[in-house]
């Protein structure tokens, strides 16, 4: 047990760090913790295996960060390997292989969330990390002097109060990692709301199966028309998906901008639904062949909810809203945030007073410098293809220039080599350079 970042002393605690939530976020965190020696308290609500509603699919930037941790991401460890993404619109269609680059895997993948967080919790188990199922954290503690986040409360059990198998919880640590993705109720038992002018987006999918589930390509959908109001057709900002899974299913959904007029006011399941009627009926996307229900939930972009540090309490992952604007993507920056908060959380933890707050401190910093001009861009492309004339010509006279969109694939899926790379990939870093950081 180390010491108190603060005062230097070994007060009564449960671990030297608290991380709430195994997703992506708290499974990768709780890893680079435990292995670095530390005492780590992984507290999840559900119990593993459990699904997530999810599009399941890796860009090679996720895959990138599954490698960090030293999982085996090969098709023999069972990870369907894709080689780039399909997009189609204004009746183009156009295979974009990912690039290959220093920074980055020349693969993606996919893999169900179901099967995906439990390995990684399972990695976290195997390096240290002391995982609590079936624990719902509902507060922070802090303390009243100081104000500083000292621990959590909860219940552990998931029947209602009366049945009698829930009961009240509460761990003391000097450092808690908030990885409790999209609700963020850690963040919010201390005040720190969701920015609204930051992009939210909301996201729907289903599994059917179907014959196109083995696919060497995620495959985007472009077009998205609102259709509700017959006489005045909508094209929305945001994309549908068909990701085969290799298993006899593929995952399909759309993903819709909040920058949009139409967001809040769509019935998503019904825009999923009159989508998938309009595509091939030999490719099965129907009633028939769907298992399980219409999954949604919302996407939070662009760093939407900060501070991401507050004195003993850091944001990662979903919980931080680090989903990238421009794509949708929140697994890789779920890992990329956690591995740079457990190196800030590490250092922090070694040091005493002043010190050890510096290096908690540097966490935010950190990862503006990481992704803080880029998500700044990401923020403003939002903003513009939320007008439908703009989205309407983007992909009408976008789509059929293949050097254009081959350089967009590289900044949509941020996957470009900041140092030393193409001339693409200088101009990408540069654009990141110039956009002050969110
Ligand atoms: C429909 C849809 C499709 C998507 N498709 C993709 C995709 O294809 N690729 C991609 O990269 N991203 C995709 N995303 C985004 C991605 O799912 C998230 O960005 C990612 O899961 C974030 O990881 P996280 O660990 O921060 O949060 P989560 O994965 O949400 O994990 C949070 C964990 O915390 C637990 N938890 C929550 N509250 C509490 C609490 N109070 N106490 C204890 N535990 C708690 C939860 O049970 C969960 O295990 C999609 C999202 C949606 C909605």
């Amino acid at each position: 047990m180390v010491a108190d970042p603060t005062t230097g002393s070994r007060p009564e605690a449960d671990a030297d760090v608290i991380v709430v939530g195994a997703g992506p976020a708290g499974s990768t965190a709780a890893t680079y913790l435990a292995r670095a020696g530390l005492d780590v308290l992984l507290l999840e609500k559900s119990s593993f295996p459990r699904a997530k509603v999810c599009g399941d699919g890796f860009t090679p930037r996720g895959i990138k960060q599954i490698i960090d941790l030293g999982i085996d991401c090969s098709e023999e460890a069972g990870w369907l390997h894709n080689r780039g993404l399909r997009v189609l619109g204004g009746g183009v269609s156009l295979e974009l292989e990912w690039p290959t680059l220093a920074s980055f895997p020349d693969y993606g993948a996919v893999r169900t969330r179901q099967d995906f967080d439990e390995l990684l919790v399972r990695h976290a188990e195997k390096s240290g990390a002391r995982l609590h199922e079936d624990t719902t954290v509902t507060d922070a503690v802090t303390d009243e002097r100081t104000g500083r986040v000292v621990g959590v409360t909860g219940h552990v059990g998931r029947g209602s109060g009366k049945s009698g198998d829930k009961r009240p919880v509460s761990f003391r640590a000097p450092l808690t990692l908030a990885c409790d993705g999209v609700s963020a109720r850690l963040a919010l038992s201390i005040g720190i709301t969701k920015r609204d002018d930051r992009p939210m987006g909301v996201a729907v999918r289903r599994y059917y199966r179907s014959p196109r589930t083995n696919d060497d390509y995620l495959e985007s959908h472009l077009e998205l028309w609102d259709r509700s109001d017959p006489a005045n057709p909508k094209l929305l900002p945001g994309y549908g998906w068909i990701f085969g899974m290799g298993d006899g299913t593929s995952n399909v959904g759309l993903g819709i901008l909040s920058t949009s007029r139409a967001y809040g006011s769509t019935d998503y399941r019904a825009l999923l639904r009159s989508w998938l009627d309009g595509t091939p009926e030999e490719w099965g996307f129907r009633e028939e062949n769907a298992e399980g229900s219409v999954g949604g939930a919302a996407l939070p972009m662009g760093f939407n909810r900060i501070p991401h540090y507050r004195p003993g309490m850091l944001l990662v992952g979903d919980a931080g809203g680090l989903v990238n604007p421009f794509n949708g993507e929140g697994i890789a920056y779920a890992m990329e945030s956690a591995a740079i908060a457990s190196r800030c959380a590490i250092q922090s933890l070694a040091r005493r007073g002043t010190a050890a707050e510096k290096a908690l401190e540097s966490y935010p910093t950190e990862l503006r410098q990481a992704l803080g001009g880029y998500y700044r861009i990401g923020n403003l492309f939002s903003r513009l293809i939320g007008n439908p004339t703009i989205m309407g010509l983007a992909t009408r006279h976008g789509l059929p220039r293949r050097t254009l969109m081959e350089f967009l694939l590289k900044l949509l899926a941020n996957l470009y080599d900041p140092k030393d790379g193409a001339t693409s990939d200088r101009v990408i870093t540069a654009m990141a350079r110039l956009a002050p950081s969110v």
